[in-house]
This record gives C-alpha cells, structure tokens and sequence, in this order.
C-alpha cells in the first residue's frame, strides 16, 4: 500500500533508540523526511546515518532535551512547518507513590504532558492553514489500565489524552489528525531495565522473570518496536484521516478489556 506521504516531513521526538526510533525508520522507508532527537548525540547520530542508508531520505538530527523549553525550540528551528509530529519523551521511574514528591510530579507532568502539548501548540496552526497534519502522541497501556508501579505514567499521561481528545475534534475537519498509541510491552532499553529492577527486586533470575512476564501477555511474546513504528506510520498515512482523537493499545492483547 503507498501510504501517500512520501516528501512529506516529520518531527519524531525522542527517537535515537526504542520506539521512537522505529517510528522515525517507518516513516522513513514510506518517504518521510525526518528530524530526530534525543539528549544524547552519539546514539541520535549513529540512528541517523541508519535511516539515512537504509531509507535515502534526508535526515537531521537535534541533540537536545525535548522536555525544556530551549530543546522544543531547537527541534522546532530545524522544522518550523512539519506535516507529521510523533510526540515522545522518556517515561517516568517505576516506584512506590511514597516515593514521588512535588518535583518528580512536576518532572512527570512536565515530560509526558505538557512537553507533547507545547509541541502540538507550535505546529498545529501551521497544519491547519496547509490542510493536512498527522501528530502520534506516544504514551502508554497505562492510560487504559493502571500499573501499579507506574503511578507518575498513569497520572501525567491521563492529562495528555484528556486534552487530546478535546482537540483532535476540534482540528479534524482541516485535515490535521491527532491520536495516541498506547505501547504494552515492547523489548526495548527501557523495557530491559525495567525488568531488571523488578526482577532483582522481587530476588528472581532475569531471564525467569523476563519469561514469566512474557506468558502473561496474550500474544505470548513482548513486541517488536518495528510492529510499533509500522503502526505509527499508518496513523501518520494518508488513510487515516478518519480516525481521530484515538487511543490505540499496541500491546499484545495484555490489557484484558473488552473495549
Ligand atoms: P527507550 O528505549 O528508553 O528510548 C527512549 C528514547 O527517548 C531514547 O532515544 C532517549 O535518548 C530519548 N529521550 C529520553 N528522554 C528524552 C528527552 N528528555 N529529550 C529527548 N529525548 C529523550 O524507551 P522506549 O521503550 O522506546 O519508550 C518510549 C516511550 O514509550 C516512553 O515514554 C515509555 O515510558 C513509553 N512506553 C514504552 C513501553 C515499552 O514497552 N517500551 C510501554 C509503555 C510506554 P536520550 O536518553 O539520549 O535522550
């Protein structure tokens, strides 16, 4: 299928690994030139040269922190007027909600909501007046069914997806299209490290852990951030203008919800 957005120009914040990474790379390989970032710049550099070889498309990359005003305004200099935003920042730590005071609530709400807001912000009159945008909002299962340990993901993001279904109602009708995908468990960096911690701290082996894990999921396996990215390009395509203010799991069927 020719998704019909290659030229097209994309910000994908967050993206030298992971799943933004894989969002980049599929939009890539549909045409879409791409300007990525992260706060590292070998990861982000080597990702580059990645796309770059495997796609031919242009890509620039902007070391810098997505979640400061300073680091918007970089990625935002570099493409002033992008048709596709795929809003994305580190997640919070995992812990016990005792141990999350003001700052790390302020930090929480900082980089999951109103980072992907003031993106949003910045690019979505421009979209309007040229009739066509597509923004992905990453955020997590969390937004659907609570993770225990996950308590600043669970809060922050809900506030996101509050306020995007708002307004992908009120921007659908000049083309500009906006949801959210809402990853389960996808074996990335993070993902690893978050098993290492619950595995140590549950006094289980790793790969034990990590299996255990596993078979709880539906789909009887983690994801692969490819199957993640190629989503993502979808609701990027030009087929998805009827799909609008969405909250998509990608997660192996591991939320037990009906709908
Ligand atoms: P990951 O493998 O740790 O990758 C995170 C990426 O974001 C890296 O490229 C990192 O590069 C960049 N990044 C982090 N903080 C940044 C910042 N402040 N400014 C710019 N770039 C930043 O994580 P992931 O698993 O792909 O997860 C991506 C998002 O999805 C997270 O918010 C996570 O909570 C959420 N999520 C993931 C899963 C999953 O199964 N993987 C499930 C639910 C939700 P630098 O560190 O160099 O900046």
């Amino acid at each position: 299928m020719d998704y019909g957005i290659k030229g097209r120009t994309a910000i994908v914040c967050a993206a030298s690994q992971g799943l933004g990474r894989a969002c980049a790379l599929a939009l890539a390989h549909e045409g879409v030139n791409v300007v990525i970032n992260a706060r590292g710049a070998d990861a982000l550099n080597a990702t580059a040269d990645d796309i770059r070889r495997t796609t031919g498309v242009n890509v620039q990359a902007i070391a810098a922190d997505i979640t400061t005003p300073q680091g918007r305004a970089e990625v935002l200099a570099a493409c002033p007027a992008p048709d596709i935003l795929v809003n994305n920042a580190g997640g919070p730590p995992i812990g016990d909600f005792r141990d999350w005071d003001e700052a790390a609530w302020q930090a929480a709400v900082n980089a999951n909501m109103v980072t992907p807001i003031m993106l949003i912000r910045a690019v979505v009159d421009g979209m309007i007046e040229r009739k066509f945008g597509r923004i992905v909002n990453i955020t997590s299962r969390s937004v659907k069914a609570p993770l225990a340990d996950l308590g600043l993901s669970n809060g922050a993001r809900a506030g996101l997806t509050g306020f995007v279904a708002g307004l992908a109602r009120q921007v659908a009708r000049h083309g500009v299209i906006i949801n959210n995908l809402l990853p389960g468990p996808f074996m990335t960096a993070r993902t690893a490290d978050g098993l290492r911690k619950r595995s140590a701290k549950a006094g289980q082996d790793y790969d034990a852990f990590a299996r255990a894990r596993m078979a709880e999921v539906p789909a009887g396996r983690f994801g692969d951030p490819d199957e993640f990215g190629k989503a993502c390009a979808f609701l990027c395509s030009a087929h998805a203008g009827f799909i609008v203010g969405q909250n998509l799991l990608i997660d192996g069927g591991a939320v037990n919800v009906t709908m």
